[in-house]
């Protein structure tokens, strides 16, 4: 029995909703797509002009990226919250989707993307990954700590 369905959300776009309960732990999908370098989806995505806060991109630990817009499932719809109810786990280059907590029938699933970005952070690189989530612990971003980070952007008064 399928666990999960896309349909229309209202944080953004489409996201995916529960069909059925499913417990703290339980793997729900794997986030599929085409395995490439972070520069190359990065440049595909603006260049589709879709800087609109809903990216395919999931990063993998070897500095390569999953863009689930190329080959990709259901799970690419995916939305980001800064407090998901749903976590990830890499082996090797593929990519789960667990529950990080108990999920009722008709919750969406959200994931925390923790992108991160090759390159410097620039306003229009960080404008195009602004969170939207409004989870009381939204840190306005859906890109991570990156292990490089510049010192300007540890700064007090960024949000
Ligand atoms: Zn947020």
């Amino acid at each position: 029995m399928r666990s999960v369905v896309v349909r229309r959300s209202p944080v953004h776009g489409k996201g995916v909703f529960a069909l059925r309960t499913i417990k703290a732990g339980e793997r729900i999908l794997e986030y599929k797509g085409e395995v490439t370098m972070w520069d190359r989806a990065v440049k595909r995505y603006q260049r589709d002009g879709r800087a609109d806060g809903h990216t395919f991109f999931f990063g993998l630990s070897d500095g390569r990226v999953i863009d689930g817009e190329r080959g990709g499932n259901s799970a690419r719809w995916l939305n980001h919250a800064c407090v998901p109810n749903c976590e990830t786990v890499e082996e090797g280059q593929r990519v789960f989707v667990i529950a990080a907590a108990d999920i009722s029938t008709g919750d969406e699933l959200f994931i925390d993307y923790q992108l991160s970005v090759e390159g410097r952070r620039t306003e229009a690189v960080r404008a195009a990954y602004r969170c939207l989530c409004g989870a009381a612990g939204c840190r306005g971003s859906m890109l991570g700590h990156a292990r490089k980070t510049a010192r300007s952007e540890r700064q007090p008064g960024r949000r």
